[in-house]
């Protein structure tokens, strides 16, 4: 039955001449398709020999190198689940998963053997796999230059495969599962809806542990024959980004927006050549207005295209077409070729234009539920649908603008209020960085919306200035009535989203 490891192989089976084409790149390594598929074959192979069982879990604590990739296929290949692990998490975060999915193997480098030794400390079941410099209870390279036949397991398209933990914005990270074909599924609706050819050089910028990180276009890009260039998964700066697009003449490229920002704010942009970038993507929280006209301004050969996903479907559930991205700035777009996707109110009715409700999606690259967890899966999954959390409006065109969170929204004088578009305008303010907005309990108004304001360095800014500004930006109803102004930045996961709960606590609310 078809599985992930045939991203190894179609394009040799699709006639293209792959031989010697070159799949991963890591600082001076070069890893051509065949290399990967036999390297991955071997580690089977071993993994195999130690034990390793079908359906098997296995955290994966790695940075970006091409050990990840290769552990990838190999676990595809014996029927095993990828956990990937989040490096920046602390040792108890990361028992939290290791727990949740009772993971047997755990693989993992030099560079992360403190939080292991806290781990193991703590009493642990799993075996640890050292990669590089690391032996744990085997080593990695030991393992792989074992010859030996690959295993011969019989895996399935339906299989489990891989879950992928929620950043934990909300609350406990929850493992979404996913089967080769949702996997498959989320890679092949990119192959269509961005136009993948054996010519695209992808370069991944986000650690491929997140869910943006090593499916969103890394996996379409394989599949299709193209090359996958991975960058480091620390110290970025924009400027070994810029070296690293114009050594390697990348194509495409997926970056956060605050990552983005950086980008567009540096002052060496204009140095280098990167005349080869044809799409960059942004998303994983709402992306700023300003960032998209800087990006049309600074890189007019190059679509910025706002993008839309979750864990629940690891790649981009909608997103706004190259061709349009000029008209719908601020707009998530419309859904994936994979996906059918609609805006509901309580009652699950499709919304008025301009009307806001809950984001749903029917698609077979969703999740098949959350590891472990039943009902919050039933809740989640129910109808077929899967029931996002998110808010958003569509316009006469279809075209979807997210407002945030249900669990953020703000209801004050019986009117909804979405903190997104406060913060929004806040943060227009010139004395403003950024900005927080969460609901306070009122006995008269219901709610009112409380702001975290972060002010840029050396600036200063009060109560009654700010709402002055506000006030001839948005309805009175919108406007926050409490304000709290600090120098510091706001509470983050390490991927960057603003915990509103952690904002909640430092603003003395519970
Ligand atoms: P948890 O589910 O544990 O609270 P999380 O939802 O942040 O964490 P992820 O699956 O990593 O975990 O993130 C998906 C969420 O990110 C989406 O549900 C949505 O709220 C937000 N998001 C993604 N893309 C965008 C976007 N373009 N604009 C606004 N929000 C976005
Ligand atoms: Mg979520």
């Amino acid at each position: 039955s078809y599985t992930v490891a045939e991203l190894l192989r179609k394009p040799r089976l699709a006639g293209r001449v792959n031989e010697g084409r070159v799949a991963v790149v890591f600082e001076s390594r070069e890893v051509t398709f065949d290399e990967l598929d036999e390297r991955s074959d071997r580690l089977a192979g071993a993994l195999h020999a130690q034990g390793f069982a079908k359906g098997d879990r296995v955290g994966v604590l790695l940075h970006n190198r091409v050990e990840w990739v290769e552990l990838f296929f190999a676990v595809a290949k014996l029927g095993g689940v990828v956990v990937p692990l989040n490096y920046l998490l602390k040792a108890g975060e990361l028992r939290y998963i290791l727990d949740d999915c009772a993971a047997s193997w755990v693989v993992y480098e030099q560079a992360l053997e403190p939080v292991v030794k806290e781990l193991r400390a703590g009493g642990s079941a799993a075996r640890y796999v050292g990669v590089g410099t690391v032996d744990g209870d085997f080593a990695y390279e030991e393992l792989i230059s074992r010859a030996g036949p690959p295993p011969e397991v019989e895996v399935g398209s339906g299989d489990l495969f891989l879950l992928q933990y929620t950043s934990g914005t909300t609350g406990a990270p929850k493992g979404a599962m996913h089967t080769h074909a949702t996997v498959l599924w989320n890679s092949f609706h990119q192959v269509v809806d961005y136009g993948i050819t054996a010519d695209e050089v992808y370069l991944v910028v986000p650690a491929l542990c997140w869910a943006a990180g090593f499916h969103d276009l890394a996996l379409a890009t394989l599949w299709r024959g193209g090359r996958v260039v991975l960058s480091p998964s620390t110290g970025f700066t924009p400027e070994r980004f810029l070296a690293m697009v114009e050594r390697h003449r990348v194509t495409s490229v997926l970056l956060v927006p605050t990552v983005l920002k950086r980008v567009l704010g540096h002052p060496g942009l204009g140095d280098h050549d990167v005349s080869s970038l044809r799409l960059i993507c942004s998303g994983g929280e709402p992306v700023p207005l300003t960032a998209l006209a800087d990006a049309r301004r600074l890189l007019p050969s190059c679509a910025v295209l706002q993008v839309y996903g979750m864990s629940e479907f690891p790649t981009m559930m909608t997103y706004v077409r190259p061709d349009e991205a000029v008209g719908k700035a601020g707009s998530a777009g419309r859904a994936c070729s994979a996906a059918e996707v609609r805006v509901v109110d309580e009652r699950g009715q499709d919304t008025a234009p301009g009307e806001v409700g809950e984001i749903i999606c029917r698609s077979p690259a969703t999740m098949i539920g959350y590891y472990g967890k039943p009902d919050a899966t039933a809740a989640t999954l129910e109808g077929g649908w899967l029931h996002t959390g998110d808010l958003a409006h569509v316009d006469e065109d279809g075209y979807l603008y997210i407002s945030g969170r249900s669990k953020d929204m703000i209801i004050t004088g019986g009117l909804n209020v979405y903190p997104a578009e406060m913060e929004r305008v806040v943060a227009q303010h010139p004395a403003v960085l950024e900005a927080a907005v969460v609901g306070v309990p009122d006995p008269e108004w219901g709610e009112f919306g409380a702001a975290m304001v972060v002010l840029r360095p050396g600036c200063e800014l009060g109560e009654e200035e700010l709402t002055r500004y506000l006030k001839s930006e948005l309805a009175t109803y919108k406007i926050p009535r409490r304000f709290t102004f600090t120098g510091t930045s706001l509470p983050r996961t390490t991927s960057g989203k603003v915990q509103k709960f952690r904002v909640r606590n430092l603003l003395g609310l519970r």
